[in-house]
């Protein structure tokens, strides 16, 4: 189960839909972090999320998830591929 903070619910809805997405792939993806896989399911499922997470990244740090949930956020680690 993905649980937001307080203030990731307060984020706008793309980018809420961006940190679903974000860990949802991490529940998919046997490899830790974000590597290719983890980046083309992305792909599938978000085309635009490098975007979000640019977005995001300027916005605020660290709102994400619940620190008990399953992972723990780590939006410093995605590249801004391609
Ligand atoms: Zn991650």
């Amino acid at each position: 189960m993905i649980k937001l903070t307080k203030k990731a619910v307060r984020l706008e809805k793309r980018l809420r839909e961006y940190i679903i997405a974000h860990e949802y792939i991490h529940t998919l993806v046997m490899e830790n972090g974000h590597g290719e896989m983890w980046q083309q399911l992305m792909d599938m499922v978000m085309p635009d999320w490098r975007k979000r997470h640019h977005d995001l990244f300027w916005i605020e740090k660290g709102v994400w998830i619940d620190p008990k949930a399953i992972y723990a956020a780590e939006v410093g680690n995605v590249t801004a591929a391609n």
